[in-house]
């Protein structure tokens, strides 16, 4: 673990009431964690509560006690405790709707992008966990907190979340272990696989059909990309999250090294997920954009029309190719 672990569990201790804050769009690492932590600050004795701005996919309704999770800050700001957040922006209506109370608040940053500014007061950024759930998990010893089944399915659903299923090349030993754990200690590893990656509605599948239908190539083959718009979600009885597990699906094809899904969330507003292989890095394409990730995973929005966002971003991603295909990193 690197940064100031000894810093964030003197915050962690030192507080009377504990504020979680996901990322915007929630996904199962930042609302696993956050749930996590609102349950180890209740068994350290103290109020909690989990904020997120945006709403919780359906898909991660099987959240131990999700329906707890609020879209503002109601307690009076002490330690905020913010996962999974690249960056304080990251926090989508929170950081802009709330930013007196974030003032107000102790700021405790625990992520695992490795674009983290380190924004807290008290900082644990470790980019070599494969989770801001693994970094959790590995803090509970220090806090004297022993896993029980509810806490081990929030803390396993960051995992499956952010490693495919322990699929991708971000899980390593130390994350095998964890989920070891995390297992022995009750989580349902297979049900959260299917909860997250499958069971998916027909309707789902119907939007998948569409995007499928669209999908296009550039630069060779090297670059692959496809849209979700607007009129797609309206069609096919949709919101925005059931995109989520379409861009693991173009992952699957053979030999390209970008892998771009555009997604219109307003008619000027689209978020971009962007997946590299090793010849590429996501990073460097979404930081263009405002936007941050990791290395092999990034996404960023551009307030732009989709075929504006389209030229844009596909215009870097061969940037990106040219520029690591010259090895100029
Ligand atoms: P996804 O494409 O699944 O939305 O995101 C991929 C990765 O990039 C995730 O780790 C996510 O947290 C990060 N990410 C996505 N969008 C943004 C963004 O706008 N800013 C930053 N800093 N990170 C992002
Ligand atoms: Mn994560």
């Amino acid at each position: 673990m690197t940064d100031d672990l000894p810093a964030v569990i003197a915050a962690i201790r030192g507080a009377d009431h504990i504020t979680a804050i996901c990322h915007e769009s929630p996904d199962g690492d930042t609302l696993g964690a956050a749930l996590a932590v609102a349950i180890i600050a209740e068994r350290l004795g103290k109020q909690a509560e989990v904020v997120a701005g945006d709403p919780i996919p359906p898909f991660l309704a099987f959240l131990p006690r999700v329906d707890r999770v609020r879209s503002e800050p109601q307690l009076e700001p002490d330690v905020a405790v913010i996962v999974d957040a690249g960056d304080l922006a990251r926090t989508g209506s929170i950081a802009r709707e709330h930013a007196d109370w974030l003032k107000r608040a102790t700021l405790v940053n625990i992520d695992h992008h490795v674009s983290n500014p380190r924004f807290g007061a008290a900082n644990l950024v470790d980019p070599s966990a494969a989770a801001t759930c693994e970094i959790v998990a590995l803090m509970l010893p220090e806090l004297g907190i022993t896993l029980d089944a509810e806490l081990a399915t929030c803390l396993a659903a960051g995992l499956v979340q952010d490693t495919h299923t322990f699929a991708h090349p971000n899980s390593t030993p130390r994350t095998l272990r964890v989920a070891a754990d995390l297992v022995k200690a009750g989580a349902p590893l297979s049900a959260i696989n299917r909860a997250i990656y499958a069971d998916k509605p027909f309707a789902t599948l119907r939007l998948w059909g569409l995007m499928l239908a669209g999908i296009e190539e550039r630069a060779g083959g090297r670059v692959i990309h496809a849209s979700m718009t607007l009129a797609m979600l309206t069609e096919t009885g949709n919101d925005a999250s059931a995109s989520e597990g379409f861009v693991d699906l173009m992952g699957i094809t053979r030999g390209a090294d970008v892998i771009v899904l555009f997604k219109e969330a307003e008619p000027k507003r689209i978020r971009v997920s962007v997946r590299t292989s090793e010849r590429a890095d996501a990073v460097a394409i979404t930081s263009q954009f405002g936007g941050g990730g990791h290395p092999r995973a990034a996404g960023c929005t551009l307030d732009v029309e989709i075929d504006e966002a389209r030229a844009q971003v596909l215009a870097t991603c061969e940037r990106e190719l040219a520029r690591g295909d010259a090895g100029g990193r």
